[in-house]
């Protein structure tokens, strides 16, 4: 499997550009997830890659091949790209043999080579059936066998589990997952789900606006957000105002001590805390709101005279209920931000050692 480079990639429709400058490096090997809002320019950016768009400004390289340059335009079925659309791409008149073996040349050891993907992605005993016989999952578990078979050099995954209802999208995801690290292939999901992307993808870019904003792993990312926009983006959180006192940041909640990958470098700051962070204990600082009970853990929403509100997620259960006086502890320093922040520019790649 090959290394995918996107450079300065700029695309512009008729209503104005959707890739203004994205930037992207992607190991062999490695699995990515592109994170975003509906409407950043997840899919258009995916689109690109495969070469269904032809951007105007920038470079794409699929391992030593430039597919994509000033000079350079390499149509889709020259880039040995697998894509896996949301739903609805099977041949409908075709088995899942059929589906899986078209495109493959028509040769002996394609049977083989069909036989091995029905099993990797858990399919055995079905290859007879025609899609609309198939349950949504199985027939997205049809799609990915289609576009591995090939052994394309890239993988291309736009938001496949969308259709599935949430226990099945689960599993089917980690199927996939399982079948494209056996192949050892390089793949790129898009998904705007945050929990999708972190559980799947060994790297995630988190994409804004037609920029890509952060990469790293799942941990660094949820961990470090470079700005308040992204830190809002990923995951709950609660929002203290503060004012910096060299390494700690004085809030409602008294001094915490301040993460030293915060961007902030004005007095008045925001610090983000996430639910994990916070501990609420019996005490006289506030009171618990309400407990929502999720079965593996609870979500407490807590609050403090002024009015300000506090999440913390507990696993198991708490001695707590509504109404209770709550004294809050923080674990851990905390991300803090510019009150006034400049607006978000984009970012070449960064942190890419920013494992944690
Ligand atoms: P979603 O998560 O909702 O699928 P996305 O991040 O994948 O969103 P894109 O599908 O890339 O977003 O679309 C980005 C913007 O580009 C949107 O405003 C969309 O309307 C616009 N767009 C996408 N494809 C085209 C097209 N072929 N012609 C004109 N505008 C388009």
């Amino acid at each position: 499997m090959k290394r995918l480079v996107v450079e300065d990639l700029f695309l512009s429709f008729d209503e104005g550009p959707v890739l203004k400058g994205v930037d992207l490096q992607v190991e062999p090997g490695e699995l990515w997830a592109i994170l975003g809002p509906s409407g950043c320019g997840k899919t258009t950016l995916l689109r690109a890659i495969a070469g269904f768009l032809r951007p105007q400004r920038g470079r794409i390289w699929i391992g030593e091949q430039e597919v994509f340059g000033p000079s350079v335009w390499l149509p889709p079925e020259k880039r040995r790209v697998g894509y896996v659309p949301q739903e609805g791409a099977l041949f409908p008149h075709l088995t899942v043999a059929d589906n899986i073996a078209f495109g493959l040349p028509k040769m002996l050891w394609c049977q083989t080579r069909v036989q091995r993907m029905v099993e990797l992605v858990g399919l055995s005993g079905l290859e007879k059936k025609r899609p609309a016989e198939l349950s949504g999952g199985q027939q997205q578990r049809v799609a990915v066998a289609r576009a591995l078979a090939p052994w394309p050099s890239l993988v291309l995954l736009d938001e496949p589990f969308n259709a599935l209802d949430a226990g099945l999208r689960r599993t089917v995801r980690e199927d996939v997952r399982q079948a494209l690290k056996a192949t050892g292939a390089t793949a790129i999901l898009v998904t705007h789900d945050q929990e999708e992307a972190f559980s799947w993808a060994d790297r995630v870019a988190v994409m804004r606006s037609g920029w890509v904003v952060q990469t790293g792993d799942p941990a660094f990312l949820y961990r470090h957000p470079r700005d308040l926009e992204t830190a809002l983006f990923l995951g709950e959180r609660t929002v203290l105002p503060g004012t910096r006192e060299g390494d700690h940041v004085r809030t409602p909640l008294g001094p915490l001590p301040i993460d030293p990958r915060s961007p902030a470098r004005q007095r008045e700051v925001l610090a983000v805390l996430r639910p994990e962070q916070v501990q609420l204990k019996p005490g006289h600082q506030g009171k618990l709101l309400r407990a929502q009970y999720f079965g593996h853990d609870l979500l407490l929403e807590a609050e403090l005279p002024g009015g300000l509100k506090l999440i913390s997620r507990v696993l198991g259960a708490s001695s707590l209920s509504s109404g209770d006086p709550i004294q809050v502890e923080v674990l851990g320093a905390v991300m803090v931000y510019d009150k006034e922040a400049a607006g978000s520019a984009p970012v070449a790649q960064a942190d890419r050692a920013g494992a944690s």
